[in-house]
């Protein structure tokens, strides 16, 4: 057991579950496999969320991840957002709807995040 906040690990489902949407209307893949590149990719997702300095405050990947993304990892977390996001709500609805609670209301920099932080430990 590792000493990860459950908001990480419900991150870490939720883009598990877009990757696999997404690997699977475009490389052809089945069930719980991913092709090689997808399979890099939701371990960098993985590695990134790990290294997230919001940790249990952070917003959603869409709004927060993309700006911590490599160029390249950011164009494809794009595109994976882009196609899974609304087939998401089919395929995992309370995934989903928690996904978009947690994007609200969220600082979305560092600075915000800071400054919210100073506001709420008052
Ligand atoms: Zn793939």
């Amino acid at each position: 057991m590792s000493m990860q906040h459950p908001r990480i690990t419900r991150e870490k489902k939720t883009i598990s579950v877009m990757v696999h949407i997404y690997c699977h209307g475009h490389h052809q893949t089945k069930g719980d496999a991913l092709c090689p590149e997808c399979t890099e990719f939701l371990s960098y997702a993985f590695t990134r969320l790990d290294k997230c300095p919001f940790q249990e405050h952070k917003s959603t990947c869409g709004k927060c991840l993309v700006h911590c993304y490599q160029p390249e990892m950011r164009e494809k977390v794009k595109k994976v957002m882009r196609y899974a996001g609304p087939r998401m709500l089919l395929h995992s609805p309370s995934l989903a709807l928690h996904h978009a609670f947690d994007g609200r209301k969220k600082p979305q920099t560092i600075a915000e995040f800071k400054k919210w932080k100073a506001q709420n430990q008052a």
